[in-house]
Parts: structure tokens; C-alpha cells; sequence
């Protein structure tokens, strides 16, 4: 349904999840691993259990008793959670159109989530350009479409068997849908972002161009929970929960980005030696883990660490790390075996853009850097100091250069 992209595709991106507060609800790394497709992981999120439960619960006790009257108790839940499974199978689909393109592009496909209402690639890096960025953003709905029609002229070959009848009807409606709303023109939907992407051929300005499309995004999402509670109101209580609940995803969604373009903004010309960061002691190569945690920390609080040898910094070592070593081996081991080796680490200058850096760690997947002038590591910076730092900004409005 919408494609991530580590810095400005939306979507509840890997930098907006980690980065902006919000929109980072949808999605979550507790997800159940279904397979590759295209070379791309597929996951399931926890939400799509609730999602086949509730679906297959409407359908087999609502939709298809009211469209078809005489079938058996059974057969309503067979055919209820068998369009369910190809709602799913649908919005892979979808996703898969996304990625296919952007692999074609040659742009990296990190990994498909499907989670409540579709499901988010997440993509690699920034698309090479305007041409790409709509190309990538439309193969979702082309896919949807392409489905839509499919199912519509099986639909009367069907016609003497109710129960495949009625799927294939209801999957032309679904993906009939799954197209309408995703060509929405507000972002992150696909359709603001072609939106977005023509504003920015207008304006020159990505980042406003984001602002506008992503409000325009939240006006429909309002417009979805006004509905959804008419709806409600008038009697309509399970179809209005839905439209609620999509309204909600799509302003949490839409405000992300909103959020996260604004931060862009105010981070535009801070730099990394600004924040200072180097909240990390340094301790010796030779430091057995028992010793890094008993003396370093345990009691003082901190969770990073700079691995020194010979009077240079030779890696960088994390609580995450330490925890990767059964803890009986603690005492035998030392930090130099364990450390993250500096080598193997980006790394950021001290005259390096606030954003950038947060992007380094995005697409490293890592929550700090070390700082280095030269070949000598003189701190770190984390994730958190950037936010922090962005947290004052806000506060102040601005802050002297
Ligand atoms: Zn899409």
C-alpha cells in the first residue's frame, strides 16, 4: 500500500520510526517471517492475525449471508477466510508492484510488511530521480487495477457457482478499493506521492512539497473518521470502525511525515559538532566483558563505549554486543573480541550535517557514529543526542549558527 524509503518515503520509514514519533505506531519489528519473493523478505505483522480474525468473522456472518441466502453455516466461514487470504495475497501483490519496479531501478527492497490495511515496502534508497519516483508509486495501484479487472471478468464465467461467484465479485470491489484509496492524493498514500513529486517539479521544494501533500493527506484522513463515525452514529457500527481505524493510520502516517519534514528543516545547517555528543568513556582492548559491565555499566548508566589500544581508538562497543555473549563467558572474554571493529563502522566529521548523520545511521541500521577528524575517532554520536538537540531547536525556535 505505501512504500518506505529510508529518508523521505514515508512512510513509516526506518528513519521515522526511529526518528519521528509519530507514524512510527504501523510498523513494528514483531512480525512474522513468511518467505522471500523477488529476493525480498516478507513479513507478516502481528496486527494481520487481528485483521484475519475480524475480516473472516464479518464476512462469514455479515457479507455473505446478506448477499447469498442459502448456504451452509460452514461454507460462509470457508469462503469468508478464503477472501481473506486473498485480500492478503492482493496487497502483497501490491507491494510486490512497488518493489519490482524499484528493483528495477535498481533500488534496494529491505523487506515487504504486511500489517493492518496493506502493507509497506521497505525501500532502500531514494529513488534516482522524479521519472522513478512515479513509476514506483503508480505499480501498486496498476497491480490493483490489473486485479480489479481480472476478477471482474471471471466474475460472470463463475456465475453458476455462488460460492466462487461471490470471491471473485467481492475481490474486484477490494482491490477496486485498494486502488481508490491509495491513489488518494494526499502523502504518503501513492497517489500524493505523485502528487508530491509534481509539486516538486513546480516549486523546486521537496521538503514543502512533502508539507503540503502530507496535509493534504491528514484532510482525508479526518475526513475518513468524520465519516466513520456518522457511520457509526447511523447504525453502521462495523464498517464505521474500519474507516475510523484506516483514518487514524493514515493521519498518524501523514503527520509523521509532516513531523519529520519539519525536522529536516530545523536540522538544515547544524552540525554534527554542534550536538558534540560523546557520551561514550573509553576503555582498554583488553577489558574482560564482567569487568566493562561490573566497573563501567553497572551504576554509572552508560551504554556505549569506545575500545582503545595502544592510545588509539580500535572499535566501539554496545550493550547490544555484550548481550550476543552468553553471559558464562563474560569473564573470558575480552572487549577487543566483541567490539564492533572501527573499520567496519561509518563514520561522521565533525563539520557533518545533522541530517546526514541521522541518515548514516538509518541506512546502517546502527543508533550512533563515531565522530572522527581524520583517522582518530574524538567521540560519538548518538541518536538520541540528535533528537535532543532537535528537542531544543523546537523549544527555542532557533538557535544561533
Ligand atoms: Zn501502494
Amino acid at each position: 500500500m505505501i512504500p518506505a524509503k529510508t529518508n523521505d518515503r514515508l512512510e513509516p520509514e526506518t528513519s521515522q520510526r526511529r526518528f519521528a514519533q509519530k507514524g512510527s505506531t504501523f510498523i513494528t519489528r514483531h512480525n512474522i517471517p513468511i518467505g522471500r519473493i523477488l529476493g525480498i523478505p516478507v513479513g507478516l505483522d502481528y496486527s494481520w492475525l487481528v485483521v484475519f480474525t475480524l475480516f473472516t468473522w464479518m464476512l462469514a456472518r455479515n457479507y455473505f449471508p446478506a448477499e447469498f441466502k442459502d448456504w451452509s453455516r460452514l461454507l460462509y466461514w470457508i469462503v469468508g477466510a478464503d477472501a481473506v487470504v486473498m485480500l492478503f495475497a492482493s496487497v502483497l501483490l501490491h507491494e510486490l508492484g512497488h518493489s519490482a519496479v524499484a528493483l528495477w531501478y535498481k533500488i534496494p527492497v529491505r523487506s515487504i510488511t504486511l500489517f493492518l490495511f496493506g502493507g509497506v515496502a521497505q525501500i532502500g534508497k531514494e529513488p534516482p530521480g522524479a521519472v522513478a519516483e512515479v513509476l514506483i508509486a503508480i505499480a501498486g495501484p496498476l497491480v490493483s487495477l490489473a486485479l480489479a479487472f481480472l476478477f471482474y471478468i471471471v466474475t460472470p464465467l463463475a456465475a453458476g457457482m455462488e460460492p466462487l461467484f461471490g470471491l471473485a465479485k467481492l475481490l474486484a470491489y477490494i482491490n477496486l478499493g485498494l486502488v481508490l484509496f491509495n491513489m488518494i492524493p494526499g502523502y504518503p498514500l501513492d497517489g500524493g506521492r505523485v502528487f508530491r513529486t509534481i509539486l516538486w517539479a513546480i516549486t523546486k521544494n521537496l521538503r514543502r512539497s512533502t508539507i503540503i501533500t502530507a496535509n493534504i493527506g491528514r484532510f482525508f484522513a479526518f475526513g475518513f473518521i468524520f465519516f466513520g463515525v456518522w457511520q457509526m452514529l447511523t447504525g453502521k457500527i462495523g464498517g464505521g470502525v474500519w474507516i475510523v481505524i484506516i483514518g487514524w493510520f493514515l493521519d498518524n502516517a501523514a503527520s509523521g511525515q509532516v513531523q519529520q519534514a519539519m525536522s529536516h528543516g530545523l536540522l538544515e545547517g547544524h552540525t554534527v559538532s554542534q550536538v558534540g555528543g560523546s557520551h561514550c568513556a573509553v576503555v582498554p582492548a583488553e577489558l574482560t566483558l564482567q569487568q566493562l559491565v561490573d566497573e563501567h555499566i553497572l551504576g554509572t548508566g552508560q551504554r556505549c563505549f569506545l575500545v582503545n589500544r595502544e592510545d588509539n581508538i580500535v572499535g566501539l562497543m554496545t550493550l547490544h554486543r555484550i548481550k550476543e555473549v552468553p553471559r558464562l563467558e563474560w569473564a573470558t572474554t575480552s572487549a577487543a573480541r566483541v567490539m564492533l571493529p572501527l573499520e567496519h563502522l561509518k563514520r561522521v566529521e565533525p563539520d557533518t550535517e545533522l541530517w546526514a548523520a541521522l541518515e548514516k545511521m538509518d541506512s546502517n541500521g546502527v543508533n550512533q557514529l563515531p565522530i572522527t577528524r581524520g583517522n582518530r575517532v574524538i567521540g560519538m554520536i548518538t541518536r538520541e543526542d540528535v533528537i535532543t538537540f532537535l528537542r531544543s531547536l523546537q523549544e527555542l525556535g532557533t538557535l544561533p549558527t
